[in-house]
């Protein structure tokens, strides 16, 4: 992940949307110096993996974030952070531009895995059949059912989770800034101040639980007291899955049933900022090339060893 800013960047500008990948930074808040320090594991790995802060007292936090409340009077302030202001547009804009370079997109459900002596060789989709030579799982959640078609173990769990985006509040702030106790972060986006965060574990297919949206509504205004905020039903709100693995690693490579299959799965939180280096795995291992970085990311890291 360590340089996956400069390369969302790099595609942000080949998408024709510069301005959707911003690089200022991101804030960790904390009510006082003790509770930055009782973080302290999280920091040591950060600096095994030459992330660079810079810690502040509440007047540096306020010069940065002015409507942040009472309640935070410590920080650190993360220098090389950046965010994406609409992972939507910036999702449209390359699926346009993949388009451009000659990609055919076909929508559809894929229910059914064609098997030729071993090796894929085509998906039925909403009850059509397309050939195929090679086939990647992304299907999120969906993973699961489609890599049990294959033969291939893939315990995956969603780490729900829920956002809520305030329209007109994004001038109030503008960094990034993460509630490290009320474990969520607030950005701004073009649509609006968004709040995402906290986990929630529900049964497969349950509905969301808005009471989650609320508490997160809730801590917005905790954090930033003085902002004006209206009502939930002012707010956008929704609910998404972060597909998790056991060892909270991704699932990135082939799998070891059928040829020319390869999982692009279980990101959990973190599906958007791996996204271009797992993309490049991929793209080298169809291209036929030995990725030994994908080792750690097999799927068969599930099947060694006790019980399928
Ligand atoms: C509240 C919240 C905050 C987050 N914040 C961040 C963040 O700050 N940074 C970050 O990097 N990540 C973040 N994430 C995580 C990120 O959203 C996920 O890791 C990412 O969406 C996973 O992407 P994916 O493409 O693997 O799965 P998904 O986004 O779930 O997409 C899978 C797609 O496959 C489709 N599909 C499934 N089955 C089939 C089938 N049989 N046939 C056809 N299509 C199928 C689904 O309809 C879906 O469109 C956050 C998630 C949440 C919920």
């Amino acid at each position: 992940m360590a340089d996956s800013a400069a390369r969302h960047s790099a595609l942000a500008e080949a998408a024709g949307v510069p301005e959707l990948i911003e690089k200022k930074g991101l804030l960790v808040v904390y009510p006082n110096k003790a509770a930055y320090e009782a973080d302290a594991l999280a920091w040591s790995l950060r600096r095994e993996n030459n992330v660079v802060w810079k810690t502040m007292e509440r007047p540096e936090l306020v010069a940065l974030c002015p409507e942040l409340g009472e309640r935070y009077q410590y920080g650190a302030f993360i220098v090389d952070g950046a965010h994406c202001r609409s992972p939507g547009g910036y999702v449209a804009a390359l699926a346009q531009y993949a388009e451009n370079k000659g990609v055919r997109y076909i929508s559809g459900c894929a229910e059914k895995f064609l098997i030729d002596g071993g090796k894929i060789s085509g998906v039925v989709y909403n009850g059509n059949k397309i050939a195929c030579d090679h086939l990647v799982i992304a299907g999120g959640m969906g993973s699961v059912e489609l890599a049990s078609q294959i033969g291939d173990r893939l315990p995956l769990v969603s780490e729900r989770g829920y956002h809520v985006e305030v329209p007109g509040a994004e001038g109030g702030v503008s960094i990034p800034v993460m509630m490290s106790d009320l474990k969520f972060g607030i950005t701004p986006m073009t649509g609006g101040l968004r709040a995402a965060g906290q986990v929630e574990f529900a049964l497969k297919g349950a509905a969301p639980d808005w009471r989650r949206a609320r508490i997160l509504l809730d801590c917005l205004r905790e954090g930033l007291p003085r902002l004006k905020i209206g009502g939930f039903s002012t707010t956008n709100h929704w609910m998404g899955n972060r597909p998790s693995t056991p060892d909270c690693l991704p699932v990135i490579g082939p799998s070891p049933k059928v040829k020319g299959v390869y999982y692009a799965t279980g990101h959990g939180h973190l599906g958007l900022v791996s996204a271009p280096l797992t993309a490049e795995f991929i793209a080298r291992l169809i291209a036929g090339d030995v990725v030994p970085e994908v080792a750690p990311y097999t799927v068969e890291r599930f099947c060694r060893g006790g019980k399928e």
